[in-house]
């Protein structure tokens, strides 16, 4: 069976840090579609230009602009990928939307869904204090995780920039938006009977609860 999974949850819950770790120790292909967003709006492809002042402001970039560049990527497959999004779904129409094209492409429904749970305060910490590089797109943090020189990437000498919409005001603005979409999706999920409540505030402990829960379904799938 061709698994999908969902990380879920705030900005600043560590769903594209754990989705990195994550892929390196299994199968799955990582989906990001902030990431897809945003180098659509460096490469000011149509999509970009539609989905930027949306993103500047936290704001969600419409559905219709989503699912357009989820359906794209999983056109590209390739076909037998098992996929774990990151950022999606937002809205409980993507994620009807998410479980037609699933349907569409015969993987059936969505395995699990980890909802990264992280107190608000440590969220709003990361997000103001995250630094991302300009050329590797490594994440440091100005006191939790700094780089050896300000500014500068350890990894590869290049420039360290706060993300546009990491100011305080849009991060308590994606909060916000966040906290107002969030009851619907855990309500829907959970309906499915496939909500997996994770304490994300250790990275290392998340990605292990992440694994348990994987393990244990592919053993009990092994037996069938
Ligand atoms: P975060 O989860 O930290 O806000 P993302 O990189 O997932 O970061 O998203 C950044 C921005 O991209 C969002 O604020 C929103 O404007 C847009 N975005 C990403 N994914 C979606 C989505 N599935 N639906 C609507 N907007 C999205
Ligand atoms: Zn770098």
């Amino acid at each position: 069976m061709l698994e999908t999974i969902i990380l879920l949850g705030a900005p600043g819950s560590g769903k594209g840090t754990i989705a990195e770790e994550l892929t390196n120790v299994t199968e799955y292909i990582h989906v990001s579609t902030g990431d897809m967003l945003r180098e659509a709006v460096k490469a000011e492809h149509e999509v970009g230009l539609k989905a930027k002042k949306y993103m500047d402001e936290g704001e969600l970039v419409p559905d219709d602009v989503i699912m357009e560049i989820v359906r794209e990527r999983l056109d590209r497959g390739p076909d037998e990928a098992h996929y774990m999004f990151d950022g999606f779904p937002r809205t409980i129409e993507q994620a009807q939307l998410l479980d037609a094209v699933l349907t569409r492409d015969g993987r059936g429904r969505v395995a699990h869904v980890f909802l990264l749970e992280v107190p608000e305060e440590v969220v709003v910490d990361r997000l103001e204090g995250r630094r991302v590089c300009r050329g590797c797109g490594a994440v440091y943090h100005v006191r939790n995780i700094p780089p050896e020189k300000e500014g500068v990437c350890d990894e590869c000498g290049g420039e360290l920039y706060q993300r546009k919409d990491d100011d305080k005001n849009t991060v308590l603005n994606r909060l916000d938006v966040f906290r107002k979409q969030a009851e619907e999706l855990i309500n829907y999920y959970d309906g499915q009977g496939v909500l997996r409540r994770i304490d994300a505030l250790d990275r290392e402990k998340t990605v292990q609860a992440i694994l348990a829960v994987l393990n244990d379904s592919t053993e009990t799938h092994d037996q069938d």
